[in-house]
């Protein structure tokens, strides 16, 4: 960016994650993504006359924990209110939100960025309702409805404007995906819109402290576009201001085939939704003890763990960022290291080896939790050089994985142990040499770079039993 230096970008974002409740947030419709259009509207989705609402305390679960997992603080005393506006997938007329207390109040995620962590303060996470979804490519002259999301539960995270860059707004949202789906609060998924993003951006001269006027992002559905929008955006911002023209504050949508972004709307400033506590919905309470109770049902989170396994077992940071990626390698990992003491091989037999395997195969790390007793003798057997790395990793593993069975006795049946014996090394070095004549008098005249050559061969030959070391240390002796 060429105004960098000149400019600073101020980035607020606003994140919706539908959670992952069989249920929706005020009745028992289900929230199953891609059912047949308007099949999970009862009546009260549909905010009939006469209908009550219930709310779903699982839902209520899901948003404390989010909070909890953010530091936040959770407010005891809440109630939904009514956001009254109209839309066609609106079909109540009004939206069930929160007001004046979001459940969950302040907190802060900690990103890693190419300068450092960051700490990302948070405003607030508050409950809502999803809406229905209007669909405008199925026909050129007619727009259609599904109300299936409508009433799906939703919480809304929106951070302070304290975001810099659009590098840093790409670490936020990686960073609450990955919480999200950690804690099993959403299932994540941008593409089907269980997790959508909307980027409120303004751009400053440097030293100001006053905002400058925002522009609103709206329904940014991939990380990629995210970031990319925020891109064009602050250039655009930019621009408008180096020409001396005023910014409008407006609402504004992303185009990803061409990375542009346009006007849908100049947002007026305080739109009126006459808010007001829902009558249908009784206040809710929560006391300390439930909090509590949720507080500790909550996982080691992957920052913490990060720093436990680097501290504790002396792993790369690489590696403990890498093993705290995903919760059910993360998982695997754990229950491992209470296996064996071999940590460092642990981590690269699960990023290596295993990461691959499971990859290529439809299995899971919990098909091979039962494994890993023999997963850990696996290790032994490589540290003891009884196997090599390459034939534990590419003809034992999978062997032991289709049939359970201990990798010993495995490499035993079908002739896989290393071979440590000199005079068996000798003699296949031997065969080896006495095929390349040529080969051997170059590397006697200098070209040491052969020895990969010749070791390749004996490794041919013995079909890797060879024992690498020893072959080094006899080959190099023999070709003196
Ligand atoms: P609204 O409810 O009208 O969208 P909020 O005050 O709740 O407005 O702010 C929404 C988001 O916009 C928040 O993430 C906030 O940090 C961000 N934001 C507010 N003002 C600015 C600004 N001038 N520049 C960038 N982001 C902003
Ligand atoms: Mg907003």
């Amino acid at each position: 960016m060429t105004y960098s230096t000149k400019y600073e970008a101020v980035i607020g974002l606003e994140i919706h994650a539908q959670l992952a409740t069989d249920t929706k947030l005020f009745c028992g419709d289900a929230t199953a993504f891609g059912a047949e259009p308007n099949t999970q509207i009862s009546p009260i989705t549909l905010g009939h006359p006469g209908t009550l609402p219930k709310t779903n305390a699982k839902a209520v679960e899901y948003a404390i924990k989010m909070g909890l997992a953010c530091g936040s603080r959770i407010e005891n005393e809440n109630y939904f209110a009514r956001k009254n506006y109209f839309y066609p997938d609106l079909p109540k007329g009004y939206q069930i939100s929160q007001h004046t207390t979001p459940i969950c109040v302040g907190g802060q995620i900690l990103i890693e960025t190419t300068e450092g962590e960051k700490l990302v303060q948070l405003n607030r996470i508050h409950l809502e309702e999803d809406a229905g979804k209007s669909i405008h490519d199925l026909s050129p002259t007619h727009t259609f409805i599904d109300l299936n999301r409508a009433g799906t539960p939703l919480i809304e995270l929106v951070t302070e404007p304290c975001i810099h860059s659009a590098e840093d707004a790409f670490q936020f949202v990686t960073e609450i995906r990955k919480l999200i789906r950690w804690i099993g609060v959403c299932d994540g998924n941008m593409e089907e819109g269980s997790l959508r993003c909307d980027a409120n951006i303004s751009v400053r001269l440097k030293g100001d402290t006053k905002l400058g006027t925002r522009v609103e992002v709206k329904n940014l559905n991939s990380i990629r576009n995210i970031k990319k929008a925020i891109e064009v955006e602050i250039e655009r911002l930019i621009e408008i201001t180096e020409k001396g023209e005023k910014i409008i504050q407006q609402t504004r949508s992303f185009d990803a085939n061409n990375d542009t972004t346009f006007s849908i709307r100049d947002k007026e400033d305080a739109n009126d939704y006459r808010y007001f506590p829902d009558p249908d919905l009784a206040p809710f309470k929560l006391n300390d003890d439930y909090i509590k109770e949720i507080q500790k049902s909550l996982p080691a989170l992957p920052h913490s763990l990060k720093k436990e396994w680097k501290e504790k077992l002396g792993i790369s940071e690489y590696d403990a960022a890498q093993l705290t990626e995903d919760k059910s390698e993360s998982d695997f990992y754990a229950q491992w290291i209470q296996h064996t003491n071999q940590y460092k091989a642990a981590a690269n037999w699960i990023l290596g080896p295993l990461r691959e395997y499971i990859k290529e195969s439809s299995i899971s790390y919990q098909h091979l939790t039962p494994l890993l007793p023999y997963l850990s003798e696996l290790l032994d057997l490589v540290a003891s050089n009884q196997l090599s790395f390459s034939v534990a990793a590419n003809k034992v593993l999978p062997g032991i994985i289709t049939t359970p069975q201990s990798p010993l006795q495995y490499a035993t049946e079908n002739n896989l142990l290393q071979n440590n014996s000199e005079d068996e090394i000798s003699a296949w070095i031997d065969a080896v040499l006495a095929n390349m004549p040529e080969q051997v008098a170059a590397y006697q005249q200098g070209k040491k770079a052969l020895l990969g050559l010749f070791m390749g061969e004996v490794k041919k030959i013995s079909k890797g039993k060879a024992d690498p070391k020893i072959t080094i240390q006899l080959l190099t002796h023999k070709l003196k």
